[in-house]
């Protein structure tokens, strides 16, 4: 299906090709930092598919902690949102689209769960934390 997204603060905006099929969670370390949340919900797109339609992302090159493999973590220079991870290097395969960052994302309910083993032991018990329909009071 086609998707597009962006930014926070609108900078950023993006289209792929994506397959819902292919959506999936990740709860390794580096997405718990990264996010700065518990764990990060990601879709591949082929590289082909995949165009800035705005802005132009800072690239932040780093060996991964779990797969040991370099990636590339492309955010928002003025809002920090995380739009994609990929492969340095020019006309990557594919990418990993930040489903959050995704206007079709209720659209885009995860299908797997990987480095279940880095996982917050919480999660499992999510349904049964107290919940308010609307946000804290500041
Ligand atoms: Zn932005
Ligand atoms: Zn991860």
């Amino acid at each position: 299906m086609r998707v597009d997204g962006g930014c926070h603060c609108g900078y950023l905006s993006f289209e792929a090709e994506a397959d819902p099929a292919q959506v999936a969670i990740c709860h390794c370390t580096d997405c718990q930092t990264s996010t700065g949340t518990a764990f990060r919900v990601n879709v591949p797109v082929p590289g082909a598919s995949f165009k800035m339609l705005s802005g132009e992302p800072t690239r932040y090159v780093k060996t991964t902690a779990q797969s040991g493999n370099p990636r590339v973590q492309a955010f928002c220079p003025q809002c920090g949102t995380p739009i994609y991870s990929t492969s340095p290097g020019d006309n990557p395969a594919s990418y990993m689209l930040r489903v959050g960052t995704l206007r079709q994302r209720d659209q885009l309910a995860p299908k797997h769960q990987f480095w279940f083993r880095s996982s917050r032991s919480w999660l499992a018990d999510l349904a049964s934390i107290p919940r308010t329909e609307k946000g804290r009071a500041r």
